[in-house]
């Protein structure tokens, strides 16, 4: 019997690439809720769009009538709960939205599971046995690693110390999914992953803005020396450690998730530039190298210094581990979006104008 998987935010970078890895294995239905707000673009899934076994229904995730709706007619086997609003720089303008989604939004689904999980357990004991609620989280809810000590790590037992509206709001949204499991044994799992990349990631986010930046020549603004360390993940390594975890995860249990593979930003945008110049060798007028665009910019205010994952526990109980190389990973991801130009020009000459987007002028991670 087909299982149904309802996640969360799939119009989005890494719900989108959730989707479609659910949808390849033969016996699964997705059924996807997402409001498609600023970043959630259903471009990123117009090849599953017919697809039989997908659903897409737009709806706020705070909305409790439709989160029940959505429950009731569908009857999930399982939740994997992505939606967010997820850009530091954007909750550090406008924290309202952050708070509406990350916090209410979760509280809103996590109420509207249990009343489905435990009509579920009553009518169908098997099935609410194996009900799981994924929650997926950050390694920025920990805060950030001192430079002092280069080989500290964040790992499950590191307490939370947020920076960020937007990490702020991660973190309350997680103690709501541990709360509830606790209290209501609501079947749930949470991980907290490292930034990832990949294709399909909103053009406000470091990879891809500086890969469009650099082709239409404009600068490559990088936050004060660049020297800010973030453990990189491909979002197709996030995704098999999701449906790992969903899999074969503990009850109640958290998983930290990340690479091994900590990039200086300077050194990120250095190797895409690097990227750039042998897969567009043309260059827009007036640049002889991309690395010439790079432009030292004041820094974020309260700027994390270091983040780092210790992943052993993911890596030891439920055997997961990266399989894409950092460096052939960005190389792909450059090749993604001079291939699919149309993907994010469409964003850009769209509802969000560069000005409104800010590109030009920031440039972070998430
Ligand atoms: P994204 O911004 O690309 O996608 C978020 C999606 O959620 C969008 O499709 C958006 O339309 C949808 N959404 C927002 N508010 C909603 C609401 N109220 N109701 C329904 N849908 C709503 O984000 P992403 O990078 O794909 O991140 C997905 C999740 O993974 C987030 O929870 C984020 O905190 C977490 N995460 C992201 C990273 C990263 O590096 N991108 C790393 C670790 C964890």
């Amino acid at each position: 019997m087909a299982h149904t998987l309802l996640i969360t935010g799939g119009a989005g970078f890494i719900g989108s690439t959730a989707v479609r890895a659910a949808l390849a294995r033969d016996d699964w239905r997705v059924v996807n809720i997402d409001k498609l707000t600023y970043s959630g673009n259903l471009e990123s899934l117009a090849e599953v769009e017919e697809h039989p076994r997908y659903s897409f229904i737009q709806a706020d995730i705070a909305d409790p009538a439709a989160m029940r709706a959505a429950f009731e007619v569908f009857e999930p086997d399982a939740v994997m709960h992505l939606a967010a609003e997820s850009h530091v720089d954007r909750s550090i303008d406008s924290p309202a939205p952050f708070l509406d989604t990350n916090v209410r939004g979760t509280f809103v689904l996590l109420e509207e599971a249990r009343r489905y999980w435990q009509d579920l357990l009553a009518k169908n004991p098997k099935k609410g046995a194996d009900f799981r609620f994924l929650h997926i989280s950050t390694d920025e809810v920990f805060g950030d690693l001192a430079d002092s000590d280069m080989d500290a790590r964040f790992s499950e037992t590191t307490p939370y110390a947020p920076s960020s509206p937007y990490s702020a709001s991660k973190a309350a949204s997680d103690h709501l999914v541990r709360a509830w499991q606790r209290t209501y044994g609501l079947p749930t799992l949470i991980t907290n992953c490292s930034n990832n990349y990949g294709p399909r990631q909103f053009p406000e986010k470091l990879i891809p803005l500086t890969i469009i930046n650099a082709l239409a020549g404009r600068s490559l603004p990088v936050y004060g020396t660049g020297a800010q360390i973030r453990d990189w993940l491909h979002v197709e390594d996030h995704v098999r450690a999701l449906m790992t975890v969903l899999a074969r995860g503990r009850v109640g249990e958290t998983y930290t998730v990340g690479g091994s593979n900590e990039q200086k930003n300077i050194d990120v945008v250095r190797a895409i530039c690097g990227h750039l110049e042998t897969l567009a060798p043309v260059k827009p007028k007036g640049v002889t190298r991309y690395e010439d665009l790079i432009t030292f910019v004041t820094d974020r205010p309260g700027h994390d210094g270091r983040y780092a994952i210790d992943a052993g526990k993911i890596r030891r109980e439920l055997g997961w581990q990266p399989r894409v190389a950092f460096d052939e990973g960005l190389r792909g991801t450059v090749a993604w979006y001079l291939e699919n130009g149309p993907w994010w020009r469409n964003i850009l000459d769209g509802t969000y104008r560069c000005e409104r987007l800010g590109l030009g002028t920031r440039m972070e991670g998430k």
